[in-house]
């Protein structure tokens, strides 16, 4: 899915992005594509238009799907989700930070019978994390404000929320954000 060239943002039935984080994107091609597959309604255009012999169309900027997808109910337990679980924070020293620049700290070290799991892995600064150690919480002095859980989809959706991705149109605002405001 390209995301460069007047990308369509692509709305579920219920007129929500299908994903905010990353943000559902597709192609001009790919949601052109899918017009004349007549999976699609177009709700917004760019001014750009595309020509073949016999037809001139402007891009679809908006699209929406016309069967609802339901999201998936349990996210994936990726580092990228727990990063976003924890809102890009280490949860030691409490800054916030790119992901790139965010490790997986282990609660109890692995190497004492830690699991990889959504309630013993946090996100941590490469700092924190290298100051911590192999240790349990317990020998050091940094501690955690909450323990970590296992989050839902609608909390991962909640939190990417936070996170506008770099390049948006201005007709994608409307779908981006209202809910939100009706929240506030
Ligand atoms: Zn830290």
């Amino acid at each position: 899915m390209a995301t460069l060239g007047n990308p369509a943002l692509v709305l579920n039935a219920d007129f929500r992005p299908l994903s905010y984080y990353p943000l559902s994107l597709w192609s001009w091609q790919n949601a052109i594509k899918a017009v004349f597959l007549d999976r699609v309604s177009i709700i917004e255009n760019y001014n750009a238009e595309v020509h073949s012999p016999s037809l001139t169309l402007k891009l679809p900027s908006v699209i929406a799907l016309k069967d609802y997808v339901a999201p998936r109910r349990r996210p994936a337990f990726t580092r990228f989700n727990v990063f976003l679980r924890d809102n890009f924070v280490c949860q030691y020293c409490h800054e916030q930070y790119l992901a790139n620049e965010l490790t997986f700290d282990h609660i109890i070290p692995k190497c004492i019978g830690g699991k990889t799991t959504w309630t013993n892995v946090v996100s941590a600064c490469t700092s924190c994390n290298v100051k911590k150690g192999k240790r349990l919480l317990k020998f050091t002095d940094m501690c955690l404000d909450k323990m970590p859980l296992k989050p839902t989809s609608e909390q991962l959706q909640h939190n990417g929320r936070n996170f506008p991705p770099n390049y948006l149109h201005k007709s994608w605002r409307d779908y981006l954000y209202w809910d939100i405001e009706l929240e506030n």
